[in-house]
């Protein structure tokens, strides 16, 4: 049988643990992927475009398990009631084909988008780090602070949006934690002055520039988020070139991230080796650091891995009969009839 957990199902095994313990144990589960980076079958997403978003496959495997995920870009929704970013996704095993777990993963690309970002900010950003400005106050906004102050303690907050509704839910949402101050910025500008990490995590479906050169002080770590799509980026193009940049899986980083406005043979570094310890990150506390976010499929793999496991460990979700199971597995018919 397949578990099945939904959007309620899901929320509820989150806040069994907190969304701050969720996503410091879901780090454990993507470091432990990412130092295996090369023994999984890895593939750029396959998009289908339109001009108001996107729709996307995402597929990653090993020797064991199977994963994938479906999930739309569409950054007007929030006018039609529709969030911007949707999801599910399947985990299967590789011997078989069978599917495990068929599960929500709106939620979940939230907490594994929030994970990538502390993953990559540990590994790159300035260790005394303890600040952060987040231009941007939508559904992933949250996800993003809370795993930077939870497992990366940053202690102050500047947070911004063009949307001042948005600004202020975001602020309500981090009352609950106190050890945080939160301060509500009016421009991006003041929003990133002395930040020591950036995120930008804004949906436009335009080559916008969130973050300018004028904006970017020497040791900053620059989390982009939102640019994740092409003709869709975040970061001015002279910020891209006064900085070192990370990314997940090159051939579909150089379509989709930030560095589309780059030439090809423009040097960017992989994340995995970083977290794997293969290379160096950081050179010096002066550096700028760029994790051009844009999301791989490996990162999907591991959050469905925790749900499984966590939500099997504690009896979530229910199992259903997704693929059929025979005493007799040539008699398909039989089963179909049987069903009447
Ligand atoms: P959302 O629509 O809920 O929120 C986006 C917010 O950005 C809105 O509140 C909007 O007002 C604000 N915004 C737009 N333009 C702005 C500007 N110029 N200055 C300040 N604020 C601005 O979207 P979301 O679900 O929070 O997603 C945010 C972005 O992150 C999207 O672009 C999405 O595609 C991307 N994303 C990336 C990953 C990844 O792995 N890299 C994962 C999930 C989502």
């Amino acid at each position: 049988m397949t578990l099945f957990l939904d959007v309620q199902a899901l929320g509820r095994l989150v806040n069994t643990q907190g969304a701050d313990t969720f996503m410091a144990d879901l780090l454990g589960y993507m470091e432990q992927d990412f130092c295996r980076w090369p023994e999984f079958d890895k593939s750029a997403r396959t998009a289908a475009h339109s001009e108001v978003g996107v729709i996307e496959l995402m597929p990653v495997a090993d020797h064991n398990l199977y994963g994938f995920k479906y999930v739309n870009g569409h950054p007007s929704n929030p006018n039609q009631g529709l969030s911007t970013v949707m999801a599910f996704g399947a985990l299967s095993e590789v011997a078989t084909g069978y599917p495990r777990l068929l599960t929500e993963l709106t939620i979940s690309t939230a907490l594994r988008t929030a994970v990538t970002s502390v993953m990559a900010a540990k590994a790159l950003a300035r260790k005394d780090s303890q600040s952060m400005g987040v231009i941007g106050c939508g559904a992933q906004s949250e996800f993003q602070a809370i795993a930077f102050h939870a497992i990366l303690g940053i202690k102050e907050l500047r947070i911004f949006d063009i949307d001042s509704d948005a600004m202020d839910k975001l602020a309500a949402h981090l009352e609950a934690y106190p050890d945080l101050k939160v301060i509500k910025a009016d421009s991006a500008k003041s929003c990133v002055r002395g930040a020591d990490i950036v995120t930008t995590v804004t949906a436009d479906k335009a080559y916008a520039t969130i973050l300018t050169p004028d904006m970017v002080e020497p040791g900053m770590h620059i989390n982009g988020v939102g640019g994740d799509c092409p003709g869709k980026t975040e970061l001015h193009l002279d910020v891209l070139l006064g900085g070192k940049i990370f990314i997940e899986h090159e051939p579909q980083t150089r379509v989709e991230g930030d560095i589309q406005q780059l030439p090809d043979l423009h040097p960017v570094y992989p994340l995995w080796e970083v977290i794997a310890g293969k290379s160096i990150g950081r050179e010096s506390e002066q550096q700028v650091t760029i994790f051009d976010s844009v999301g791989f499929a490996l990162e999907d793999l591991s959050v469905l891995r925790y749900i499984y496991d966590l939500a099997t460990q504690l009896g979530f979700g229910e199992t259903i009969e997704l693929v059929p199971r025979m005493s007799n597995p040539k008699d398909l018919f039989g089963l179909m009839k049987a069903t009447q």
